[in-house]
């Protein structure tokens, strides 16, 4: 991008919120020289240090969440509500987060008979952190605070789509840190690629598969560490003993929340075909419930899709599926510009793109199967493996079908989302390395081995 300015406008009215200015490409080696600098002093704290002048950013970002979450709205689309979750997310459990991270990278120490060895996670340096818009201040979040514990220098390089939020959220974090611990680099995927391969020693990334391929390849150049999390078609198997209402409700609330805009939506789901055709019924009765307008009105459960080439690539792969056989249930043209209706597409097929790739919009394919392994065939027939879930109501057989799905993370008569501490970890296309937990927070560091003789 080499425009001066990078202006960010209100996805719902087109209305104009605010711009930043462009970071030059030319500037980008300056800013990694400055991060450099001062992440010697920065990566010398002790855990401890670091943790302390963190600590008043939980308050911070509470005091001001209200108006943090309009402006998350304005720009991304998404109900105030869920927007004010997500602030929430960030900054609730602040301090216990803080612990966490500060307890994964205690120092350990290992001996036997012979050698007594300390393993220490230590600093990689300038850590580049490139984030999405679905999340516009979780996403930026969940990668600068550890790879900031761990004591790094972070330049955060948001999505050109949010820029504002993200430029609220480092300013607040530059008032309490020293000079250039943290910095943000305004731009697209230009500066993106310009930070990938300046000199850097870490690129945490989430975003989409395709660029994440793309970094990864250059990154393999100097050998940088990176951690991608990418994108998702996650499945959802119905047995033939699970409670229809609990598993419809699901699939309504996670395949249309944020317009269906996150990575580990529902865009697909398997149900045995016993109860294939009244699972249509009670889906189609929850959709109808659904609200589409602009997130920032009161009731509003279904915002804008983030740009016209977004709401694009989602109508051209239903097309597609239709022209295929697909029958979508729902108004296709019931909204324009960037607003979809809730839709449920049946008919489909596996020759359809829509069901193995990302959709990234407010569509939930469904489709029966006769048989378990049937259904986990096709669940695992795609690139991607990040989440994945199971209803049923024999708990020890959908554990062993959940079992039996590639992806990452998959809940059984729940979400995907784990037990406080775990991962969150994508298999296959969707993923290498990732974030969260103990194990998720020291692959911001450098794990170093010092050993003596006893
Ligand atoms: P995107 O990949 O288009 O952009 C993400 C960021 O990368 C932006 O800041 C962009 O400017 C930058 N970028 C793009 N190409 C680049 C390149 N070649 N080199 C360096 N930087 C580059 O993704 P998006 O449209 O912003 O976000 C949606 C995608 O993110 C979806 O695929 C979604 O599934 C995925 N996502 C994954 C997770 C996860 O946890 N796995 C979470 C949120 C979003």
């Amino acid at each position: 991008m080499s425009n001066a300015t990078l202006s960010s406008y209100n996805p719902a009215t087109g209305e104009f919120v605010g711009d930043v200015p462009v970071t030059p490409v030319s500037e980008i080696p300056a800013v990694v020289a400055h991060a450099r600098t001062a992440c010697s002093k920065w990566g010398a704290l002790s855990h401890a240090q670091r943790k302390e002048l963190l600590l008043p950013f939980g308050e911070r970002l509470r005091d001001q969440q209200e108006e943090l979450a309009a402006l998350l709205t304005a720009e991304m689309g998404k109900p105030l509500s869920d927007a004010l979750g997500e602030v929430k997310r960030a900054s609730k459990p602040f301090a216990e987060y803080l612990d966490e991270i500060e307890a994964a990278l205690a120092t350990e120490m290992i001996e036997d008979k012979y050698v007594r060895s300390e393993v220490s996670c230590e600093p990689y340096g300038v850590c580049v952190a490139i984030s999405p818009w679905n999340f516009p201040l979780y996403m930026p979040h969940w990668m600068v605070i550890p790879a900031l514990m761990a004591g790094n220098a972070v330049i955060l390089k948001p999505s050109e789509e949010t820029p504002l939020i993200a430029q609220a959220y480092v300013d607040i974090l530059q008032d309490l840190l020293p000079d250039g611990v943290v910095t943000i680099v305004h731009g697209d995927e230009e500066q993106g690629k310009a930070l990938v391969s300046s000199h850097v020693d870490l690129i945490s990334f989430t975003g989409s598969r395709e660029a994440g391929k793309h970094i990864m390849a250059a990154a393999a150049k100097g050998l940088k560490r990176v951690i991608l999390e990418l994108g998702g078609k996650d499945p959802l198997v119905v047995l033939e003993d699970a409670d229809l209402e609990k598993a419809a409700e699901y699939a309504t609330f996670n395949g249309f929340r944020n317009a269906g805009q996150v990575c580990v939506s529902t865009e697909r789901v398997y149900v045995d075909s016993a109860l294939y055709e009244d699972f249509l019924v009670q889906l189609q009765k929850n959709v109808e419930k659904l609200v589409v307008g602009n997130g920032a009105d009161e009731g509003v459960t279904i915002g804008p899709l983030i740009h016209e080439k977004q709401r694009e690539h989602v109508v051209a792969q239903i097309n597609n599926a239709v022209e295929q056989g697909a029958t979508v249930v729902g108004d296709l043209h019931a909204y324009s510009e960037r607003f979809l209706a809730p839709l449920v597409v049946t008919g489909v097929s596996h020759d359809m793109d829509i069901m193995r790739q990302e959709t990234f919009g407010p569509v939930l394919c469904v489709m029966p199967f006769d048989s378990v392994d049937q259904a986990i065939e096709l669940a695992n027939d795609t690139p991607f493996g990040l989440g994945a879930a199971v209803y049923g109501r024999d708990v020890q057989r959908a554990t062993e079908v959940a079992k039996q799905i590639d992806a990452g993370m998959v809940g059984v008569n729940q979400g995907v989302y784990g037990a406080k501490g775990c991962p969150w970890v994508g298999a296959k296309e969707s993923g290498i390395g990732f974030h969260s937990g103990p194990r998720g927070h020291r692959q911001f560091a450098q794990v170093k081995v010092i050993s003596l003789p006893k």
